[in-house]
């Protein structure tokens, strides 16, 4: 993409409304505007970052034998009243009526709609086990939405279910979400630590929520430093091997985790002083396993051998999507700007060209800008006819891990600079090796 064609619009100066950094920083880098409290569009730039987290969201639930599917944001209020939620929901749910007079809602989340389509189609345990997902719009009417996506009312979740013959069948759809969810948050170069919580208005007794450690998180959180120290790497997990997957969730919920709502000093003073660390969170995932909470009352039933008809036992599993683009910012930022993990990176290298208008140099970059297109690097290509600090404060505001300077002085050396936006350390190598350098980093993400 061209500068001079794209659509970023900038701002220089700090929005008077935005109390945290990634709320400052998208609306300044161009990523999102406010419609309306709580409600944002996403600009080009912005939704370039939510499409990588959601295909990472994709293929980490596809791995784990989950199937993707697509439901209303609008819903009839009548399953919402089979399964008594209709007026335990409160003011957070968003009623409509239609011109029919009919009650409607715009979802705040699915159980009741996936539970009807589930009872309508399936009724043999052979059938089972069955996990559906989406990745769609949700709406809560939010007393308080503030610090932009991070609490907005109108938000992008990925809430998945899962449909099981037995509790030890849900269990281990538990566990698959669980390590499929720190597969992906560590894909997308966040933190993000499980921690035991408390369930909520969706119900059930086995929960946990994912926290990103940030100041600015409204969860209060305890945990053992240990857990910090874990992560994934390139191991490879088979979903369908039970104990392999409960290793994984183990070894990940062994140490002290717990947000304020489940914390106990007793069981957290156990914990070496040495590793007893307290601070905050942004919630950025959550899994439960409630059982047969809605099927009961919902009449999800299967066959199963011994041909009695039973409840099935189910799950929910949410993940923040938008919310997400926040927490990631607040993680992971600097006083010039953003600084983006190369797993969701809006583009993959910035190209900045020290002098447009000078033929050598619009003809190097010219040539450089095809060449990392054409090895996927997805370029961002400054052509502005801007003094090359103005390109660079750019380019450090949207936060693009790599950049290329483009000069005469370089050129006449053979070269180009790489600099990194995390440590800011800058190499001269060829353009080509400059291609290749980020063609093996990005080979990895
Ligand atoms: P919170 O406690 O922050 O209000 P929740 O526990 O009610 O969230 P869940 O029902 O667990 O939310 O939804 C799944 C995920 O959706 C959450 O982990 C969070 O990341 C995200 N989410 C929930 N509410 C919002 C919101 N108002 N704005 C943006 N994302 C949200
Ligand atoms: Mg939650």
């Amino acid at each position: 993409m061209r500068l001079t064609q794209y659509f970023l619009p900038v701002l220089k100066e700090n929005p008077a409304e935005a109390q945290i950094a990634s709320h400052r920083l998208m609306l300044r880098a161009g990523m999102v505007r406010q419609a309306s409290a709580g409600i944002y569009s996403w600009l080009p730039l912005g939704l370039r970052v939510l499409r990588r987290i959601e295909a990472i969201i994709h293929e980490e639930q596809e791995r784990a034998g989950h199937i993707p599917m697509l439901m209303p944001t609008i819903q009839s209020a009548d399953l919402w009243r089979e399964s008594g939620r209709y007026d335990a929901y409160g003011p957070e749910m968003l009623r409509i009526r239609d011109r029919h007079e009919r009650d409607m809602l715009y979802g705040p989340t699915n159980e009741e709609l996936i539970t009807d389509i589930f009872r309508n189609a399936v009724g043999s345990y052979r059938d089972l086990p069955l996990t559906l997902y989406q990745i769609q719009w949700k709406f809560r009417d939010e007393i308080r939405p503030r610090f932009g996506v991070m609490r907005g009312r109108e938000f992008l979740m990925k809430d998945g279910y899962n449909f099981d013959l037995t509790r030890e069948d849900a269990l281990h759809a538990y566990n698959r979400h669980l390590v499929s969810y720190l597969r992906t948050y560590e894909r997308m170069g966040v933190k993000a630590i499980p921690m035991r919580a408390a369930s909520g208005p969706i119900g059930g007794d086995d929960t946990h929520e994912f926290l990103v450690l940030a100041e600015t998180g409204e969860s209060a959180v305890f945990y053992d430093s240990a857990v910090t120290d874990l992560s994934f790497g390139d191991r490879q997990v088979d979903y369908a091997d039970r104990a392999a997957v409960r290793a994984i969730v183990d070894e990940w919920t062994a140490p002290y985790a717990r947000t304020d709502e489940t914390h106990d000093e007793a069981v957290f003073a156990e914990v070496p002083a040495e590793r007893r660390r307290e601070g905050r969170g942004i919630e950025v995932g959550q899994i439960f396993y409630f059982g047969t909470k809605y099927s009961e009352p919902m009449k999800a039933v299967v066959v199963n051998e011994a041909g009695e008809r039973v409840p099935v036992h189910m799950g929910s599993h949410g993940i923040g999507v938008s919310r997400l683009v926040g927490a990631i910012i607040e993680a992971s930022h600097d006083e010039r700007g953003i600084i983006w993990p190369e797993g969701v990176t809006p583009f993959r290298v910035g190209l900045v060209n020290l002098k447009q208008g000078d033929a050598g140099a619009d003809a190097a970059c010219e040539s450089l800008y095809a060449e990392l297109a054409r090895a996927g690097l997805e370029p961002l290509y400054d052509d502005r006819d801007e003094r090359a600090g103005a390109k660079f404060a750019t380019m450090d505001l949207i936060g693009l891990p790599w950049r290329i300077t483009v000069g005469p002085r370089g050129l006449a050396k053979g070269v180009v600079e790489l600099t990194s936006r995390r440590t800011g350390e800058s190499e001269e190598m060829s353009a080509a090796a400059a291609v290749e350098r980020l063609s093996g980093i990005y080979a990895r993400v």
